[in-house]
């Protein structure tokens, strides 16, 4: 006769993939649902669902993103942020026009069809600055897509950008909670600004990314349910999510690192409920795990951002302790991270990887 524990095993399995096959129909579930996906004490079955979502948009083609850190300086103060303007420690930097388009030649040789330009909110990249950057890059590679992550500013700034030759767009909306987005940030930085940003950038025509960290101090599951729900009102291109890590010259730098656990349940989850959304692996991922990236990937992921900023830049773009930016999470060790990539089953392309249209039903590949 079964014992008692099998029997209730075999329920609970039960129970988590009616809940997964759910998620992935209908792309909602109630409160408690989401609540209960965060808190399973064995979540294959859930990254199993998102890797088949996954896999129906857009197979095991990975895309990659070649990210150009271009300056630190920052007039922010984001409390969980290490190169936030009260770090008086921080070395830092700026890259000139013609050094962003150097790392642009060199990761195109390389095979990036997507340049990222992130950097801290830097006044003196002003829209005339920032405009005639990405005119030129636009100019010098017509084939690739251009994405910003430079933070909150105008509407009028952001379609200056978009004219100019942007497609693309990333800020994290970083918690859609009001009270734990104040635990976060000075009172000057406000949710609803960064909500205005992100509307804006949508309606402009960015492919536009939203985000979070997992396991910011102050965060409860309750906070993350906030964030799915706000997620599912966006509906962003692109959604970015990496556990909290420490830095040292911050407020934060006792408090604990995100759960990686936690975070891939999240990827998870965003996969299912926003199945053809690009879906980065983080660095933070990589950093606090060896093999996040392949863990990312094994949780929905399709999209990877390694480095391409000059390498004498880099150790000081230094958001949390320990930031990688070597080996295979750095531009010029693509062929190792191909090769990573080959041996858990996926390959990187050549390619921009937009965000598919409805109609066209996902990008085409090989079954
Ligand atoms: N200034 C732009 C912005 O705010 O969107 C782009 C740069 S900002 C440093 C990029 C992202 O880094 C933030 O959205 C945040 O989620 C992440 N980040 C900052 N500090 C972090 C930390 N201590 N741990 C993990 N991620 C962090």
């Amino acid at each position: 006769m079964e014992n008692h524990g099998n029997a209730k095993e075999r329920d609970h399995g039960a129970g988590v993939k009616a809940l997964v096959e759910k998620l992935g129909r209908e792309q909602d579930l109630s409160d408690e649902e989401f609540l209960a996906l965060l808190r399973l004490p064995d979540a294959e079955a859930l990254f199993a669902a998102a890797r088949e979502a996954r896999d129906r948009v857009y197979g095991r083609r990975v895309f990659i993103r070649g990210l150009i850190e271009f300056t630190n300086f920052c007039k922010n103060d984001c409390l969980y942020c290490g190169i936030r303007r009260s770090n008086q420690r921080a070395q830092r930097y700026r890259l000139t026009k013609e050094e962003i388009l150097e790392c642009c030649k060199e990761g195109y040789d390389l095979g990036f069809r997507t340049f990222v330009l992130q950097g801290g909110e830097d006044p003196y990249f002003t829209d005339d600055r920032m405009a005639d950057i990405v005119a030129a890059i636009r100019a010098l590679f017509p084939d690739c897509a251009i994405t910003l992550s430079i933070g909150e500013r105008s509407r009028e700034s952001y379609e200056r950008l978009f004219a100019a030759g942007a497609n693309r767009y990333l800020l994290r909306h970083e918690t859609a909670d009001p009270a734990h987005y104040a635990r976060l940030h000075p009172p000057e930085i406000s949710l609803e600004n960064r909500l205005r940003c992100l509307r804006d950038l949508k309606d402009i025509g960015f492919q536009t990314g939203a985000g979070f960290m997992v396991g910011s101090p102050g965060q409860t599951d309750e906070c993350l349910l906030r964030d799915f729900r706000f997620l599912q009102q966006l509906r962003p291109q692109m959604v970015g999510i990496g556990p909290f890590l420490p830095h040292r010259d911050t407020p934060f730098r006792d408090e604990a690192p995100g759960s990686e656990e936690k975070t891939l349940r999240c990827l998870a989850i965003v996969r299912l409920l926003l199945p053809r959304v690009l879906l980065p692996a983080t660095t933070a991922l990589g950093t606090l795990d060896g093999d996040g990236r392949e863990k990312g990937m094994n949780a929905g992921c399709n999209v990877i951002m390694p480095n391409l900023s000059p390498r004498s830049v880099r150790k000081k773009y230094l958001l949390y302790d320990n930031k990688r930016a070597d080996g295979d999470e750095a531009a010029e060790g693509l062929a190792a991270l191909r090769a990573r990539m080959n041996a858990a089953g996926y390959e990187i392309v050549v390619d921009r990887g937009d965000f598919p249209a409805e109609e066209e039903g996902g990008i085409p590949h090989e079954p």
